[in-house]
């Protein structure tokens, strides 16, 4: 018997520190554990313990003979991985974190956000002790893209938050939600009541389309549909057409994927999902039958993760099409693949591509079909979309890079809703070095700097999507966290961070007066059973409330 990690590892590596004979692979320490789409068991050294089931945060280990049907491959996947990377023998180098000094009282920092990043730095920053932690969010509701990103049929992923229940059980850590920084507090008053602000505010705003017709009504970004079913305030009130039959969203990463399958979805599936109220009825009534990703290379190069994209296959009455002329690689892919350097999951991405070409269409009643080498030139229409006209593209190489070049063939695809699903970047905050072109603020990989290159702003540091750009999974945030509070305790260690010049019953006092409508842990407790309860009535996980004032109500806030 073996362990097997399966699709829904989050990455974060909790397996791996738990692991009693080291053979779950890549590790922290190697060059590729950032990239690595989720992380393997050596089946050859795994002693079957159990001590990474009892570690994952996110349920996705299995023991071999226990492995659910969709997961069959991972056996395969997790063994293929080793077949490539033979497990080394050199152990885990375990590296002592710096504390703070005790000497200095207490650190006392300040993290704006509280998705999974700034989570992972409360997290390590209380477990070194000796800290006071404040959690700060503009949204009455904390966990960031845990709650509004994350989709909703990915319930056990979401289930990480409650890694952080025992530390953040502690009276050294407290919430400040509904506070916005920039409204309510500026940077440099969180800096005066703080040693150090940790910037964990993400990347929030999807990148349009970049050709004529983006702003035309049925053409949305990824970021406002996703926003729009998990109930996030902001685009809860959005509209969406789903009379039309078909919807084309362009790019094919994670988010697209996730898009496809809620668009897809059976109405039971959506029902046991986390989905909010509005977008269930209204997702439920939908016409869509059809859903269609383009990506503009081929399917070696797509952005999707082998894992979520095997998953699709055993999705409900679903039909996954691919014309098989579109997995016939152009020469450089062919030659990658022939080359034996690619990773096994990379090969895999195309042998599912191919698989799921060759099958015969068994009449499911929706459809997510795969288009390669393609890019949108224009979304048509004249007061709202019917169509997006598409070029084809050939691989060419650039800097070492295969890109996408536009040929002179294209063709026209009838819709009534399109979606750009082509990342995301981050929004510029006030008093915070930004680096507009990579939708970032500069660090020196914790430090924020004055500018790309230039000098640390005292106390400033961030983490997270808002460090280092919209990718990798959310448990590649916890190693990006620790290099954050690494740089921050050695500053506060060796004297460099400002003493605060206030309480933190001064700062309670302060943001009494400039925000009495504040959400502290017991409130956002109130909320969150609130949420449940009524989702139970209804035999679902959780009914979302998605207006502030049904939020505030719920806390007992609410005025009238
Ligand atoms: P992503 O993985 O970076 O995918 C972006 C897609 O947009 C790529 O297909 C990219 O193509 C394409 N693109 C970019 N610019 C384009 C343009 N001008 N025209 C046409 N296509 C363009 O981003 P994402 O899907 O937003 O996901 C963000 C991160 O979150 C990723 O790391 C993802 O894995 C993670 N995530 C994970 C999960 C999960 O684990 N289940 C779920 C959601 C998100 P190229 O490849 O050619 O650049």
């Amino acid at each position: 018997m073996t362990y097997v990690i399966t699709q829904g590892c989050c990455s974060d590596a909790s397996c791996v520190l738990e692991c009693p004979v080291d053979c779950i692979r890549p590790t922290p320490e190697e060059r590729t554990f950032g990239i690595t789409e989720m992380l393997y068991i050596d089946p050859d050294t795994c002693i079957d313990c159990g001590a990474c089931v009892d570690a994952c945060p996110v349920e996705a280990v299995y023991a071999d003979y226990d492995l659910p049907a969709q997961y069959a491959r991972f056996t395969e996947i997790n063994a293929q991985y080793f077949e490539r990377h033979p497990l080394s023998s050199s152990p885990l180098v375990m590296t002592r974190t710096a504390k703070p000094d005790s000497e200095r009282g207490p650190l006392r920092v300040a993290i704006v956000g509280s998705g999974p990043a700034a989570s992972y730095v409360a997290d390590d920053l209380l477990n070194r002790k000796n800290v006071e932690v404040e959690m700060f969010d503009r949204l009455p509701t904390p966990w960031g893209l845990l709650r509004s990103g994350v989709a909703p049929d990915h319930l056990r992923t979401k289930g990480l938050s409650d890694l952080f229940d025992t530390s953040f059980a502690s009276p050294s850590f407290a919430y400040h939600l509904n506070v916005e920084i920039g409204t309510h507090l500026s940077v440099a008053e969180l800096l005066k009541h703080h040693h150090a602000v940790v910037l964990g505010v993400g990347a929030s705003t999807g990148r349009p389309l970049p050709v004529p017709g983006a702003d035309l009504p049925g053409s949305h970004t990824a970021t406002q549909f996703v926003g729009w079913y998990n109930g996030h305030p902001d685009y809860a009130d959005l509209q969406f057409d789903l009379s039309g039959e078909r919807a084309v969203i362009v790019g094919n990463g994670n988010v697209a994927l996730d898009v496809a399958r809620v668009l897809t979805m059976s109405p039971d599936d959506l029902a046991a999902s986390d989905i909010a109220p509005h977008a269930l009825v209204a997702l439920q009534a939908s016409n869509i039958r059809e859903v269609v990703l383009v990506g503009r290379r081929g399917p070696l190069q797509a952005s999707y993760t082998t894992g979520e994209f095997l998953a699709l296959a055993h999705l409900d009455d679903v039909e996954v099409v691919i014309d098989p002329e579109a997995v016939v690689l152009d020469s450089h892919s062919r030659e990658l693949l022939a080359s034996g350097t690619l990773e096994p999951s990379d090969e895999l991405k195309v042998e599912l591509a191919r698989e799921y070409a060759d099958q015969s269409s068994a009449g499911w009643s929706r459809q997510i079909s795969f288009r390669y080498l393609q890019s949108p030139t224009s979304v048509l229409g004249s007061d709202r979309v019917t169509g997006v006209e598409l070029v084809s593209n050939e691989l060419v190489e650039d800097d070492g890079m295969l890109v996408a070049r536009a040929t002179d063939h294209s063709e026209t695809l009838e819709t009534s809703l399109v979606f750009s699903s082509i990342g995301y970047a981050g929004q510029a905050m006030p008093g915070v070095p930004f680096d507009a072109k990579r939708g970032v603020t500069p660090t020196d990989g914790a430090r924020v700097l004055s500018e790309p290159d230039g000098e640390p702003e005292a106390g400033l540091y961030a983490v997270g999507w808002f460090k280092r750009g919209a990718t990798g999974g959310i448990g590649s945030n916890r190693v990006d966290a620790t290099a954050t509070v690494d740089a921050l305790v050695e500053d506060f260690n060796s004297g460099s961070l400002t003493d605060p010049s206030s309480s933190r019953d001064d700062l309670i006092s302060l943001l009494q007066d400039r925000q009495p409508e504040r959400i502290d842990a017991e409130a956002w407790a109130r909320i969150d059973a609130h949420e449940q309860a009524l989702g139970s009535e209804s035999g679902r996980p959780r009914a979302k409330l998605v207006q502030r004032s049904e939020l505030l109500a719920a806390a007992d806030l609410a005025t009238t």
